[in-house]
């Protein structure tokens, strides 16, 4: 028997998008219910506890300056931030050797520290020109759009070394490789992110903060304060144009609204059937905008070891498999913990590997970094993010090449009664947790403007 429920509006996906949207629209006086594909709210944020009361992050985790609406949001639902630990030095392996290093840039020679600089000082100076709410508009955007972000590498960067420095962190910020990624979505992900180096530092950047508590609770707290019905195991897979509104019809639940915000990663949105057809630039999106490759892989230890060695437990490897690590133990520092990220090609072929191999494979490069005593996890817990079926990757989609300057407009404009929503379609922290409280917000504004 199908249960049948009735609001104003339907929003398909309860991550932070989804359900920010849904508080919003609440807040300007809309009865809402919520249809969730999993048994559980929060999409790509994922708390695992790691002892009675300490949790991990096996999805996005930090937050940082000028990330102003998931601070807020933070703030008003009484959770607490603390900073990202990255006292003492870090760790460059590069070519089977190791340096310590302080700050983001390791110490590698003058000339490939140059060629960093340069890249880093032109990718801003690019970005500075894109139109963040409509990339397709940038100056030059079909040029910029036509190249990938490894062309440009190649032509623009004139050290191996540099090159591949820019190669690992780019595995990590998008989870795919440079040859995947039009240049315009690499332009476009640097300005929303408000430049180069605020994506990739830990003090002043993206990695500076975490949530008390773990970045779900972002989720949890915001579900339990939803007035309309939550519906968990409930995949939306029909969206259909009905009289004056909608149906959606998820499993063993339907819903009759107005309105439809579907804030799901785009490349999902090809597995729910639309009625009518979606307007063809809308069909093509999922296949120009991949979702990422990232697998995160946790190790827990009865004590941060690495600090005892002035280590901040930050590392950049060549050899990987993970190829960028931190300290992500909790506010105390007990227990122990590294995180680290597996990504882009390093990420599938790392997938072929059997469950204890894909252990040995990554303490034993933990170990080759901090020290043999990396070698005696107590708990060793991964999250494949491109086998999640209800996130097929992370931590986000990347517009392949041609895909801002042909189907660019689909991610955002609302076909017929659906809206759109989902940390993709936001102009500012694209990608990020703050995207998506910004794309809720956005979205519920939009329908709260026609009901
Ligand atoms: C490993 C990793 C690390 C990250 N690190 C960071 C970080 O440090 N800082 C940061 O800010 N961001 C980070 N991110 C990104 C951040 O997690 C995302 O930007 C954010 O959580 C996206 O929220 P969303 O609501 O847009 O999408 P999602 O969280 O993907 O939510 C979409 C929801 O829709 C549901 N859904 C999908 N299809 C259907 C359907 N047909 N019917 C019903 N429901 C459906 C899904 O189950 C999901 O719950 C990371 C992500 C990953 C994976």
């Amino acid at each position: 028997m199908v249960r049948e429920l009735e609001s104003d509006v339907v929003v398909v996906g309860a991550g932070l998008a989804g359900l920010v949207a849904a508080r919003e629209l609440e807040r300007a006086g809309a009865s809402v219910t919520v249809l969730e594909a999993r048994d559980r709210v929060g999409g790509r944020l994922l708390s695992e506890p790691i002892s009675d009361d300490e949790q991990v992050e096996l999805g996005g985790q930090w937050v940082g300056p000028t990330q102003d609406r998931v601070l807020a949001l933070a703030d008003e639902l009484g959770l607490e931030t603390f900073p990202t630990h990255r006292e003492g030095k870090n760790v460059l392996e590069l070519g089977g050797k190791l340096r310590r290093y302080s700050g983001t840039i390791p110490r590698v020679g003058p000339l490939v520290l140059a060629d960093i600089a340069l890249a880093r000082r032109r990718v801003d100076r690019m970005a500075r020109r894109v139109d963040t709410e409509a990339p397709w508009k940038t100056p030059g955007a079909e040029r910029l759009d036509s190249q990938t972000f490894e062309a440009w590498l190649r032509g623009g960067m004139r050290t191996r070394t540099a090159r591949r420095l820019m190669m690992i962190a780019g595995r990590t910020v998008w989870g795919a490789e440079p040859a995947e990624m039009s240049l315009l979505h690499v332009l476009f992900y640097v300005r929303s992110g408000h430049g180069f180096d605020m994506l990739m530092d830990v003090e002043g950047g993206a990695q500076q903060d975490r949530i008390v508590g773990g970045s779900q609770l972002l989720a949890s707290a915001l579900a339990e304060l939803l007035a309309g019905s939550l519906e968990l195991d409930a995949p939306v897979e029909r969206i259909a144009e009905r009289d004056e509104g909608v149906v959606v019809d998820a499993g063993e639940v339907a819903v009759r609204a107005r309105r439809a915000v579907v804030a799901i990663p785009p490349s999902l949105r090809a597995r729910i059937t639309f009625e009518p057809d979606l307007p063809p630039a809308h069909e093509r999106l999922a296949e120009r905008m991949v979702p990422g490759r990232l697998t995160k892989v946790t190790a827990v230890y009865s004590q941060p070891f690495w600090r005892d060695e002035r280590l901040s437990g930050e590392a950049l490897s060549d050899t990987g498999p993970a190829t960028l690590t931190f300290d992500n133990s909790p506010p105390g520092g007990s227990p122990g913990v590294l995180v680290g990220f597996v990504g882009g090609a390093d990420a599938r072929r790392h997938a072929e590997l059997g469950t204890s191999q894909r252990r040995r494979k990554v303490l034993d490069g933990f170990a080759r970094l901090f020290g043999p005593r990396a070698l005696q996890a107590e708990r060793f817990i991964e999250l494949d993010w491109g086998r999640e079926r209800w996130s097929a990757g992370g931590p986000t989609s990347n517009m392949t090449p041609g895909g801002w300057t042909s189907v660019g407009t689909a991610l955002r404009e609302p076909a017929g009664r659906v809206h759109w929503a989902g940390t993709e379609t936001a102009g500012e922290w694209s990608g990020y947790m703050d995207g998506a409280v910004r794309s809720g917000e956005r979205a519920a504004a939009e329908v709260a403007a026609v009901l």
